[in-house]
């Protein structure tokens, strides 16, 4: 019944998980959700107002399939600010969050028989999206002893003379971790030569703790910026998952491509969203660097909370809302063997909801998401500390 594209692609794993967490929440059960990814702060109100502004002055048409030009020269503006570098407004494309502009760039670019290199842990989108298209993720593992770095040699022997694209996302959904300049470096001068496209997710890109190094944009633009696209999005920054903008940038002869398939399928995005996120973008930061220093204290607690139990390893991630804990000491084959049966125990158990590492290409680990209030944090921690208690580490008997 349905096209062969589909064959080969997944839904989301972690509808189950939320499937079940609901069916307690119905039941009157106090559920501690770990699952979301997207921040838990309002909107910003200068962003709101814009917003309310844009419909009271009548707003509301269709506006150019790209995006307005004010708002594609703004996110130039930050560019430009943030990094150093300078894109044109006819090489960016204003989308439906930074999902559309990853999934324009895969429809533009990726033929069935085409290789795209991605890195594990990964966010489920970006290799399902390569397989809509009818072609093949290659996988680079990446692991938890060095922070999940992704190291360029591993990458580079990933390459063959079909690949076609590799896609980077840093900082990483759901490791937390940032890819090294170097390593991006020299990926590139190895993409360069045989015309590869690298793609960089930047989703995450205003949510890095730390003042690392981290200028992925300018290390491309010097190096490789006829075959760079940046996808970026309003959704994590500025607390607008629900407005739905993000962008690409790409050489401006992809971006007309880019802008033909938008063209043919969701047009323009909303455009009363277009007047809000041209609010957040040109406007005060200071919500961004609030909302920052929050989480930062956040993933301090959790982190500290967790990693206090004997069988929860992990490190303190760079970036992103999110915490990866190897929790395979926890596992053993007479109890719960894997950490999809960890992640449904704990749901089961505690009314504590993660999402399994299965879900990303990590057996052994969970993502907790810490964008929630510290109290919720509090006791999800608890729960979760009591929960591991309950469980034999591995190798050491029976189940309880
Ligand atoms: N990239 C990554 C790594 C993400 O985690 C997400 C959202 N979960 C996105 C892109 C896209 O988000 P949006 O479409 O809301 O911009």
């Amino acid at each position: 019944m349905l096209a062969k594209r589909l064959a080969q692609v997944s839904a989301s794993p972690t509808l189950q998980v939320a499937a079940e967490a609901e069916r307690l929440r119905r039941a009157g059960f106090d559920v501690v959700d770990f699952s979301a990814g997207e921040p838990d702060f309002p909107t910003p109100a200068h962003v709101k107002n814009a917003g309310k502004a844009a419909i009271d002055a009548n707003f509301t048409r269709y506006t150019v399939a790209p995006g307005i030009p004010e708002l594609r020269e703004a996110i130039c503006a930050r560019y430009r600010q943030d990094y150093g570098v300078d894109p044109a407004p006819t090489e960016v494309l204003i989308t439906v969050g930074g999902k559309q502009a990853l999934f324009n760039v895969a429809l533009a670019l990726f033929d069935p028989g085409d290789e795209v290199i991605t890195h594990a842990p990964y966010w489920p989108t970006i290799p399902e999206q390569a397989k809509l298209m009818g072609a093949t993720p290659v996988i680079v593992t990446t692991s938890a002893g060095d922070g999940f770095a992704v190291h360029a040699d591993a990458v580079i022997a990933a390459i063959t003379p079909r690949t076609k694209a590799i896609i980077l996302n840093s900082p990483c959904n759901p490791t937390g971790a940032l890819i090294d300049e170097q390593a991006v470096a020299a990926i590139a001068d190895a993409a360069a030569p045989r015309g590869i496209w690298i793609i960089v997710d930047l989703c995450y890109e205003q949510l890095v703790y730390d003042p690392v190094a981290h200028n992925l944009p300018k290390v491309l633009f010097a190096r490789h910026r006829g075959r760079t696209v940046l996808a970026g999005s309003a959704s994590k920054a500025y607390a607008m998952t629900g407005w739905r903008c993000g962008w690409s940038i790409a050489p401006k002869e992809l971006t007309a491509a880019l802008n033909v398939i938008q063209g043919q399928s969701t047009s323009n995005i909303t455009s009363i969203t277009q007047k809000a996120a041209l609010a957040a973008i040109k406007g005060p930061q200071d919500a961004v660097f609030e909302m920052l220093d929050e989480y930062r204290i956040r993933r301090d607690n959790i982190h500290a909370w967790l990693t206090a139990h004997p069988g929860i390893r992990c490190e303190k991630p760079q970036g992103a809302f999110y915490l990866m804990p190897d929790v395979s000491g926890l596992l053993s084959p007479e109890g719960i063997r894997t950490s999809a049966e960890f992640a449904h125990a704990l749901v089961e158990r505690e009314h504590v909801v993660v999402v399994p590492g299965e879900a990303f290409a990590a057996p052994g680990y969970i993502r907790i998401s810490y964008a929630t209030s510290m109290d919720r944090l509090r006791e999800g921690a608890t729960r979760m500390l009591r929960f591991a208690e309950s469980l034999q580490p591995s190798g050491t008997g029976a189940p309880r």
